[in-house]
């Protein structure tokens, strides 16, 4: 098996890796969207049926707490997981709930000011936009 991206991050940060956590790993790996665990689920029975909704969740969680990925909550009912990587906020269509990332050098101006006139210094930061495409029928 191909060892992806987020094996070779479990490896580094000392994850016993099973082969079923190696099949969670890729199909995280492979993922460019945000997906739920049912969503990593669908995909990982895919590759290897054994693979049961627990044992993800169990492992996504893992990798969550090495800080691996990053959780999200989109608001549709579901905890959403993506790599951590470069800091982006997204922006959720909430018609059909495509996310789209973005990144806003105002905003990220923006939110250090506000923490600075608070007394703070910023360390992290979270924001999610809400939003229906302006050419639709609702
Ligand atoms: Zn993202």
């Amino acid at each position: 098996m191909i060892d992806s991206r987020i094996e070779r991050l479990c490896e580094k940060k000392g994850m016993r890796m099973t082969n079923q956590r190696r099949v969670i790993a890729q199909v995280l790996s492979d993922s460019a969207d945000h997906p739920s665990v049912p969503d990593v689920h669908e995909r990982a029975v895919k590759i290897d049926s054994s693979i049961s909704v627990a044992t993800v969740y169990r492992t996504v969680r893992l990798l969550e707490e090495t800080g691996i990925l990053e959780r999200h909550d989109f608001k549709d009912g579901y905890s959403r997981y993506e790599t951590k990587n470069e800091h982006h906020d997204h922006l959720v269509n909430i018609e059909d709930g495509t996310i789209i990332e973005f990144a806003n050098k105002e905003i990220e101006i923006l939110k250090e000011r506000i923490a600075r006139e608070h007394g703070f210094r910023l360390v992290d930061h979270r924001l999610e936009l809400y939003g229906v495409p302006i050419n639709s029928d609702t």
